[in-house]
């Protein structure tokens, strides 16, 4: 016999549970089936003795999500960093111009264009966004930028803002709006991006939802009037509403043929977002100048969020460096993090000598679907299947990244919990 409820949520990660929060705080009852053993998927965050290690380094950009997060009241304790930033350009190590004083200071631009870049990133709250979404970064950079130097600095900050190399490939419009949103501030989680994935599991418990681990949906069928969901144990779930808060593949396998064919026909043929990540948990950081460090002519990136946020033991600092892939990881793991220790060598001197642990992400998906112009992102409607909802962080217009999904995540909800209220 099938257990009923009003909303099923098939998958855990930000997106799902942000759907059944929302769900479940308008009234409806509510399920959530996670394949994994632990909630959060690409969000969650593993201690190393006392060393709290998300996925990679992740900020929570002050954008659409961070607004959701504190209009529900679920956005955890974290703390803002203040950039001491260094550029690395042709070998040479710098200021990076994040204020007026390293702007003064820095070496990395010369007079002419440290005007040029300031009048730039005053002026990117009136960039025409509309017409960055019909052009590539490279595109966008060709027209708007003539300094060859600037267009490399600009290039290097969209890059690390969208988590993509590609430039000739990126959407212009995506890390223009990551990077305006930045300039209001990011924020990382003390503890790591498990607590909000405790605090988006708890308030949904709280709400009276059920949260089940260790359940891998299966199959998908419609009835008359509902849905059924089939688990790999054999075990049946119905309900009127149900969101799919899983990546493009596993909803495609999921959704029944029709659907499946509408979405695949929006979709296209998508290419997933990857890059590697090299994690270091260091006994104390070498050089308390430079927290943060940024590659203008190689694809890397380095940050030290333990300055601010309580990541680490104390005295310790934890280490997250990024090398962005250009459409496919391009070289040899080994070499990307021979690379990525070479950064570090220059950044960071000494840090191979406090060196506690290392964990090296060869190549992990950072978004599932590279935003490109032209291509669209899906929303529940183009599915034309009653009752079946999408979320996560390859749905609808808003944001990048764990914005797309705590935002698609909370449309989700509020659409299933409204349609759940006149079945
Ligand atoms: C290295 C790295 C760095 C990042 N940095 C940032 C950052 O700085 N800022 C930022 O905003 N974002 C960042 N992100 C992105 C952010 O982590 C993701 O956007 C977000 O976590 C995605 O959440 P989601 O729920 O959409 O998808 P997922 O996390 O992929 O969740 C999908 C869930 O569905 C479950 N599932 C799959 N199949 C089934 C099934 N058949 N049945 C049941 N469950 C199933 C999975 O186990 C998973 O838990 C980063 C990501 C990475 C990898």
């Amino acid at each position: 016999m099938a257990q009923k409820t009003d909303v099923i949520v098939i998958g855990g990660g930000l997106a799902g549970l942000m759907a059944a929060v929302t769900a479940a705080r308008a009234g409806r009852s509510t399920l959530l089936l996670e394949r994994g053993e632990a909630f959060g998927g690409h969000a969650q965050t593993q201690d190393w003795k006392g060393f709290q290690l998300n996925l990679g380094g992740h900020a929570l950009y002050k954008g659409p999500g961070y607004a959701l997060l504190r209009e529900l009241d679920l956005l955890p304790e974290g703390a803002e960093p203040k950039p001491r930033g260094r550029t690395l350009r042709e070998g040479r190590l710098d200021l990076l111009p994040a204020g007026p004083l390293s702007m003064l200071a820095t070496g990395l631009l010369g007079w002419r264009e440290k005007g040029a870049f300031l009048s730039l990133m005053a002026g990117l709250p009136r960039v025409d966004l509309q017409e960055a979404a019909g052009l590539t970064c490279r595109q966008w950079l060709e027209r708007h930028v003539s300094d060859p130097r600037l267009r490399q600095l600009l290039g290097a900050l969209l890059r690390t803002n969208a988590y993509e190399g590609d430039l000739s490939r990126l959407r212009a419009s995506t890390p223009l709006r990551r990077l305006l949103d930045s300039q209001k501030g990011v924020f990382y989680i003390h503890g790591g991006w498990a607590r909000l994935v405790a605090r988006l599991a708890g308030a949904a418990e709280a709400a009276g939802a059920v949260l089940k681990r260790g359940q891998a949906a299966a199959g998908l069928e419609t009835l008359g009037g509902g849905h059924r969901v089939r688990m790999g144990s054999g075990e049946t779930f119905e309900a009127s509403e149900v969101i799919l808060a899983l990546p493009p593949a596993e909803t495609l396998k999921l959704l029944p043929t029709p659907a499946a064919a509408r979405l695949r026909a929006v979709l296209g043929d998508p290419r997933p977002v990857t890059v590697s990540c090299l994690d270091l948990c260091l006994s104390r950081l070498p050089d308390h100048s430079v927290n943060l460090g940024l590659g203008i002519d190689e694809p890397v990136f380095m940050v030290v969020q333990s300055e601010v946020a309580r990541l680490a033991p104390e005295g310790a600092a934890l280490v997250h460096l990024v090398r962005y892939h250009e459409g496919r990881p391009g070289e040899e793991p080994a070499a990307m993090r021979a690379h990525m220790e070479a950064f570090m060598d220059r950044l960071q001197p000494g840090w191979r000598e406090v060196l506690l642990h290392a964990r090296f992400l060869p190549s992990i998906q950072a978004a599932s679907v590279l935003d490109e112009p032209g291509r669209q992102r899906p929303v529940s409607e183009d599915l034309g299947a009653p009752g079946l909802h999408l979320a996560g962080d390859w749905v609808g217009e808003v944001g990048w990244l764990a914005d797309v999904s705590l935002v698609s995540g909370h449309r989700a909800g509020l659409a299933a919990a409204a349609l759940a209220a006149c079945a």
